[in-house]
């Protein structure tokens, strides 16, 4: 699963945690509603006043506010960040709701910390600290409107004294929960890299640089198996000639010096497209994909004119190789594709080195 597809995810989950919040909320509030005109504890102006702020009111507010989040939440052309801000500021206003057209259940006020929990799951500090400033915005209200209902005693202040002490400690909590998420998702992510970087090594041949055996065969594969008629897959096999004879007269290490520039002159003229692999030893693969045979050839012919011209330090002769092409045809195995190629790259030898063959003409001598 994508990162996005991830996200997109949570963010429904919590759009359906508002919807059931604001419904378990509303159906409260008619609960309350029916309670206090059965038992009529009230008188009816009351009961009456409670069904407009108490009821109507917030179950409207919030509903309307549960289908603007919504619709927000699924248009595509809104932004991440601004769905989890919209998510919030939904979280926001029903914690506000409540807040104040209950507040004779002062405890409704930690409703506060809805925002706060949403704005720590979203990983986003700048969010929890306005998370944080609205519910003291909350806070002031309920006290402000208690003030204004001439209800204010000191049960009050110290109700909303404690509500403020939790609202910080609320706080601080989501700054250690986004703290530990971020250090955790930098964890991760210094693995994942460590990872891919393991795997590419044990995918490419350290001397060379050039992709490894295995990867040679793994993408070989890939590539028959992705094969369209209307693009030619060409196999280059090369093979540097009399390579012992360089060992044992000039050394290993002169040796390898001669397979890196190989390697080198391999990458410069097949590029990205076209992959060359260290099949083993001293032998090569490339495989090229989308180019002609005519094109093919004289690609590895430039390879083999400048390989054969460089001048290496320790020797005055040059060095060459031999090299075999086969072009793939529909219904071939991997294997049979290989030994065309394979095969050519021995007749090249048997017909005296230094030079191209492909399976069904010789182009170089
Ligand atoms: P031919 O022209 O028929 O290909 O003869 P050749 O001598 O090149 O082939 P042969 O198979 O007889 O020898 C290949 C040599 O390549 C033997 C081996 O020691 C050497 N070799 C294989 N891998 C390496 C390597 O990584 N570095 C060096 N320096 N030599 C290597
Ligand atoms: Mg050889
Ligand atoms: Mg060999």
């Amino acid at each position: 699963m994508d990162n996005k597809t991830l996200h997109d995810g949570f963010r429904r989950q919590f759009t359906h945690l508002h919807a059931l919040t604001v419904l378990i909320i509303s159906l409260l509030e008619i609960i309350g509603y029916i309670v206090l005109v059965v038992s009529q504890i009230e008188q009816f102006s009351f009961a009456n006043a409670y069904l407009w702020y108490g009821v109507v009111i917030p179950i409207v507010i919030n509903t309307i506010t549960h289908f603007v989040a919504r619709g927000i939440i699924n248009n595509s052309s809104v932004g991440r960040e601004q769905k989890n801000r919209c998510i919030v500021t939904a979280a926001l206003v029903t914690s506000f709701v409540v807040a104040i057209l209950h507040r004779e259940y002062i405890v409704t006020s930690c409703a506060f910390i809805f925002p706060m929990v949403l704005s720590a799951a979203f990983n986003d500090r700048k969010l929890l600290n306005t998370s944080f400033g609205a519910s003291l915005v909350i806070l002031l209200c309920v006290g402000g409107a208690f003030e204004l209902d001439g209800a204010i005693t000191l049960t009050t202040i110290l109700n909303l004294v404690i509500l403020f002490g939790l609202a910080v400690v609320s706080y601080l909590c989501g700054i250690v929960s986004i703290n530990f998420s971020k250090q955790n998702y930098a964890t991760i992510e210094s693995q994942a890299q460590q990872n891919d970087r393991l795997r590419e090594r044990v995918r490419r041949d350290q001397m060379t640089g050039l992709y490894n055996h295995n990867t040679f065969f793994d993408h070989l594969d890939n590539k028959i198996a992705t094969h369209t008629s209307d693009k030619q897959l060409c196999l280059a096999m090369l093979d540097v000639d009399d390579f012992k004879t360089i060992n044992d007269t000039f050394g290993h290490d002169c040796g390898d010096t001669i397979l890196i520039c190989l390697a080198r002159i391999l990458q410069k003229h097949c590029g990205m497209e076209h992959t060359a692999y260290r099949y083993g030893g001293e032998e090569f693969a490339v495989v090229f994909n989308g180019k002609s045979q005519a094109d093919v050839c004289s690609i590895t012919e430039n390879v083999l004119d400048e390989f054969s011209s460089y001048n290496f330090p320790f020797t005055d002769a040059s060095v060459t190789f031999s090299g075999g092409i086969a072009c793939f045809e529909p219904g071939m195995t991997r294997d049979k594709f290989f030994e065309a190629a394979d095969q050519t790259l021995y007749r090249a030898k048997r017909e005296g080195k230094n030079r191209i063959l492909t399976a069904n003409e010789s182009i170089r001598v």
